[in-house]
Parts: structure tokens; sequence; C-alpha cells
């Protein structure tokens, strides 16, 4: 499934791997849910503060559980899509 990015522009699979176009939301939660912090966070089903802090830096304003969701979302996308994540 291929997808256009909010901001970037640019046209990626869905999946998880670089490149990370800076200042698209859309490559930012793609970073955030193949980082080591969303990893840990989901396997023990609450928000490390380590993840806390790296969503609250990157995504400034913005309601951290909303924004884990989306994070989330994003995630099972690429799994939906059968890209290894890591
Ligand atoms: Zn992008």
């Amino acid at each position: 499934m291929n997808f256009k990015h909010e901001s970037c522009g640019y046209d990626y699979v869905d999946d998880l791997k670089p490149p990370y176009a800076s200042g698209c939301r859309t490559c930012a939660l793609r970073a955030m849910a193949s980082s080591p912090g969303y990893a840990s966070s989901n396997r023990l089903g609450l928000l490390t503060p380590a993840y806390r802090k790296a969503l609250e830096a990157t995504f400034p304003g913005e309601d951290v559980r909303a924004v884990h969701a989306q994070v989330k979302t994003t995630s099972e996308r690429a799994s939906n899509g059968k890209v290894a994540l890591l």
C-alpha cells in the first residue's frame, strides 16, 4: 500500500524505515514507531518515561496519549503490510 505523506510529499511504501523527512508529521510518526521506546512501552503496556519524553519533544504541545495512539496506528499499518519492523 502506498500513501502520500502529509507534508513531505514523498510517496513511500507503508513501512517504518528511513528516510524520514524532517518537518513531516507522518515521517515523525514512522520514526517514533520504530524506536526502542515505543517497543518497550508497547510491550509493557504503559508509556515509559523516556518514551513519553521523546513524544513530548517530537510533538510539543500535543496530548501524549493521542500521539501515542497515532504511533500505534502507524506501527500496525506497517505490520499489516507484512513489513519487518526492525
Ligand atoms: Zn513524510
